[in-house]
């Protein structure tokens, strides 16, 4: 089963909210969706982001989207691209007159090929996050790299404490700033009648996972779905920058055989 017996439909959105600089970035291009959440004053934060991204669709590039064998993402090019993504934020650091505090979340998945199979590689530095809807439900694919989440694996808050807390955006890891820069990498099976969906923390910020799982569930596209989560967190006056992309594997087909 080769990469392209993959079929996939995603779409993207992204709205600045109260915010006076959209500081998001995101890629949709496969094998790679990500999502990135700058941070740091003045242009750091939003260049940090683009960096990020930029880095990933370079890998994109690189490998190709119908590359032949030999050709395809494999999570060991995708955890160099993340690091590399890292070196050229710090770079970019030193030549911006005011970069205090530059760097980015990121997360996402990527089609990627393992032990001669595809695999979604779900990827995230950060609390930028994955969620994955499918028949039993949604399920939150990533664990926040924040003090919060912390607080909450310690026992010593709830998750509600923690979507009000007054330390909720402090990342513990991020790229570009700190010490903690290496992504969390999980491998999961590539299934049909998946839904994907990678977001920055503006939109869980303003939404609940139930609304999260309502769209995503009723919205009939993938495109509409990142619309309309989008949308949603905006007309509640989202109070930071809110970025969605969703994906969807439509089918996962067995390959001709060869003659
Ligand atoms: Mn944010």
């Amino acid at each position: 089963m080769h990469v392209r017996e993959v079929a996939l439909a995603w779409g993207a959105a992204t709205d600045t909210g109260q915010r006076a600089e959209n500081q998001d970035s995101l890629l949709a291009r496969p094998p790679v969706f990500a999502v990135a959440d700058g941070m740091g004053g003045h242009a750091a934060g939003r260049q940090a982001s683009v960096v990020a991204v930029e880095r990933l669709a370079r890998t994109v590039e690189e490998v190709g989207e119908d590359a032949g064998p030999g050709q395809v993402l494999t999570v060991d090019l995708l955890r160099t691209a993340i690091q590399r993504a890292d070196a050229d934020i710090r770079r970019a650091a030193t030549s911006l007159g005011d970069a205090r505090g530059m760097g980015t979340t990121v997360a996402g998945i990527a089609l990627v090929v393992d032990d001669g199979q595809p695999r979604w590689a779900v990827f995230h530095i950060g609390d930028s996050r994955v969620y994955r809807l499918a028949g039993s439900g949604l399920a939150q694919l990533s664990t926040d790299h924040s003090v919060v989440q912390e607080l909450v694996d310690a026992g010593m808050i709830t998750t509600d404490a923690a979507a009000v807390h007054p330390q909720r955006h402090l990342v513990t890891r991020a790229l570009g700033v700190g010490a903690q820069a290496q992504a969390d990498i999980a491998l999961l099976p590539v299934e049909p009648a998946q839904r994907f969906l990678i977001c920055s923390d503006g939109l869980t910020g303003e939404l609940r996972d139930e609304e999260i799982a309502d769209l995503l569930a009723r919205a009939p596209d993938a495109e509409a779905a990142a619309e309309e989560l989008v949308r949603t967190a905006a007309t509640r006056g989202a109070s930071d920058n809110v970025t969605a992309v969703v994906v969807e594997v439509q089918a996962v087909r067995e390959p001709a055989p060869e003659g």
